[in-house]
């Protein structure tokens, strides 16, 4: 079919009349729910945590904090597992800090989350409880230990970005604050962790700020 400049222009109005007849009518229900989605949609998180109950039975949970700010870093001062160690390895060496803190009378292990070489995370307290890992810090922070002697060894790229996204993620899920604060355990007491290769870096963990 042939259509002369006048027939086409009018089909033109027509099929652009139309469509924004169709849109002004469809629009509304397909636009609200975009722009309703992005507050009532979970969070997309970075780090895949591990959760506590495929490790550990042990349950002790501290006090609720709530959001903080701050996070503290540590290391775990023993022989470090490598990057390609099995989960299973990692799950192992877990208990066994877990065993020989509960055996000194402490409530288990008490950092919030553990880091290891490979870049697994996994969750100890969780977000939101206190820890036990630094003195009169406690009930405003989160405690991260990466899981290696950090005066010997430095941390793998992949468990240095875990530490970075699960940062990111605790601030986009509101876990922390926007304006979070890095620090080392030796900042807060005498003492030498998390170890002369992640002391100078902590500031790069912190999220940019807008
Ligand atoms: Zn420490």
């Amino acid at each position: 079919m042939q259509l002369n400049p006048i027939s086409f222009s009018l089909v033109v109005v027509v099929f652009v009349a139309v469509a924004l007849a169709t849109m002004g009518f469809a629009a509304p229900p397909r636009v609200a729910p975009a722009v309703a989605a992005p507050a009532a949609a979970p969070v997309e998180l970075q780090v895949p945590v591990i959760v506590r109950s495929d490790w550990t039975p042990q349950t002790h949970a501290g006090a609720r904090t709530g959001q903080v700010d701050d996070v503290v870093i540590h290391h775990f001062w023993r022989p470090s597992l490598d990057h390609v160690a099995a989960p299973a390895d990692e799950m192992a060496l877990l208990r066994q800090v877990e065993r020989s803190h509960l055996g000194k009378g402490w409530s288990g292990l008490a950092y919030n989350f553990v880091v290891f070489q490979s870049g697994r995370v996994y969750e100890v307290r969780g977000w939101g409880r206190e820890g036990a890992h630094t003195k009169g810090v406690n009930a405003h922070s989160v405690g991260i230990a990466f899981a290696i002697d950090g005066d010997r060894v430095r941390p793998t790229d992949a468990a240095w970005q875990a530490a970075k996204d699960l940062i990111e993620d605790g601030v986009a899920a509101g876990h922390l604050g926007d304006d979070v604060h890095v620090s080392g355990h030796n900042e807060h007491a005498a003492k030498a962790c998390p170890g002369r290769h992640l002391v100078p870096h902590l500031h790069d963990l912190e999220p940019a700020t807008a």
